[in-house]
């Protein structure tokens, strides 16, 4: 019994060894199956491409492979496969090369093939070259070439064949090596560009004839836009107060061109209105050469008598000169006379007379806020002192009457700078002058003691009488005197 059962357990332990084994077997050889149904094999990958270009004169460098197993149910492998390279590629010589990489898995080698192509494909290089304190500009007459050289790497030097081309605001520098590529280069030219010079204000201006021109000015920049102003040059003058067209030229120079721009300045002559003859009888009381030390005195007198009078000033006493102010705040007219009363001085020139005249007009400006038109040439129009400069008070005459100026002679005269020298003489010269007419301008001098002593008894005659005292405007009579010279 216990034999049976030792020859039974012996039968059980070796079909269990003989199960095991045709376990195994059948594992190997469903491997086997799946391998060859999967089709492994061995895929190569090569970065750039199977054919690529590489740059003549760089040393070759591989841009990447590698070799990996694939299969066609399981994908991928992650088995990463040596791969060794044959062939060769002479950056040196150009031409087509072949690299070809191998890779062994299981029995086989497979291979990948790559076609190298070494071209000139660098553009040559431009060097600009740069002079060391050279620093071109319009002023320096353009630009001059500092140089500049052209290299390739295949080609070698290139610098004869560099095309140069100047354009507006740059230079442009081209160059092409034996396989056509080009390399172009530029420099700047902004510096030496034309400047920009511009007028503020109008190109054309048309004023009135007065003391003064502002000229309203320019700008000027270069090619960086620096202002470069105080190199501009302005020719031409405007005369004030002479009418006509002047022209203003504004250039730039770089001793080869100049740069300019004009503006035209129209001086026209000013209008003066009609002289209108009043119905009334009119008594114009003048003074001449003050203020001076009995100007007060008579601004007092006037103004009890509400009389209004004209002053034709001078600089002559300019410890006074704040009774103009004075006068014309109290309604008194005032007009130039002149600033020196120099005959040889003011009567020398045109240029002469105007210069005195608007020094006067400036005090008269700076004490009453404006500037007058009307005024009295020393010694009248008719004067025969001013003949050492032969036509000069008819030219006078036109040039202050185009400046919009009036003068003023007279038709009594007091005789005050003349033989008489009492305040009685004075009285009975003017009272008898101004019975003659209707309209009288009448000479006197605030300078003379007995003449501004004489008004009070003037005033008292001409109001018995029927008379107006007045000042003088533009519309007054001006009683022009015969000229002279
Ligand atoms: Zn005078």
């Amino acid at each position: 019994m216990a034999r049976k059962k030792k020859e039974k357990k012996k039968k059980t332990g070796r079909s269990w060894k003989i199960t095991l084994l045709l376990f195994f077997l059948m594992i190997l050889i469903s491997g086997a199956i799946l391998l060859t149904l999967d089709g492994r094999h061995v895929q190569f990958r090569l970065v750039g491409g199977q054919e690529i270009t590489v740059p003549f004169g760089v040393d070759y460098v591989d841009p990447g492979r590698s070799a990996v197993t694939v299969g066609r149910i399981l994908g991928p492998g992650s088995l990463v496969l040596p791969v060794e390279t044959s062939g060769y590629v002479n950056t040196r010589v150009k031409g087509t090369y072949e690299l070809e990489y191998s890779a062994r898995f299981l029995f086989d080698t497979y291979t990948a093939k790559r076609i190298v192509h070494v071209e000139d494909i660098t553009p040559p290089v431009i060097t600009l070259q740069h002079q060391e304190g050279y620093e071109p500009s319009w002023f320096t007459g353009g630009y001059q070439e500092e140089g500049y050289l052209a290299w390739d790497d295949c080609d070698g030097n290139l610098t004869d064949y560099v095309q140069v081309e100047v354009l507006e605001d740059r230079i442009e520098y081209r160059v092409s090596d034996s396989a056509g590529n080009e390399t172009v280069a530029e420099r700047e030219l902004t510096a030496v560009k034309q400047p920009e010079l511009t007028l503020l204000g109008d190109t054309y201006m048309s004023v009135d004839a007065s003391l003064t021109f502002e000229d309203p000015g320019f700008t000027a920049r270069d090619g960086k836009g620096r202002d470069i102003s105080p190199l501009v040059t302005v020719e031409g003058e405007v005369i004030p107060y002479r009418p006509g067209a002047y022209e203003l030229v504004y250039s730039l120079t770089n001793g080869i061109e100049t740069l300019s721009v004009t503006r035209t300045v129209e001086v026209k002559a000013v209008e003066i209105p009609d002289a209108v003859l009043p119905g009334e009888k009119t008594i114009y009381l003048t003074f001449d050469d003050g203020p001076g030390p009995y100007t007060k005195q008579l601004l007092d007198l006037l103004a009890i008598y509400g009389v209004k009078a004209t002053f034709f000033v001078t600089a002559e006493h300019p410890e006074y000169e704040d009774l103009i102010g004075r006068a014309y705040r109290e309604g008194h007219t005032i007009g130039v006379h002149t600033t020196s009363h120099d005959f040889y001085k003011i009567y020398a020139s045109e240029e002469a007379y105007m210069e005195d005249f608007y020094a006067m007009e400036e005090i008269i400006h700076s004490q009453t806020g404006e500037y007058t038109r009307l005024f009295r040439f020393a010694g009248g129009s008719s004067n025969t002192v001013s003949q050492f400069n032969p036509g000069i008070m008819t030219r006078l005459i036109a040039l202050t009457g185009d400046l919009g100026y009036q003068y003023y002679d007279w038709n009594v005269d007091s005789d005050d700078a003349g033989g008489t020298k009492t305040s009685t003489g004075v009285v009975t010269n003017v009272t008898a002058g101004c019975a003659e007419r209707h309209v009288s301008l009448v000479l006197m001098h605030d300078t003379k003691d007995y003449s501004v002593q004489a008004v009070e008894q003037i005033i008292i005659w001409g109001q018995q009488n029927g008379y107006t005292f007045r000042a003088l405007n533009l519309s007054s009579p001006s009683s022009h005197h015969v000229i002279k010279n």
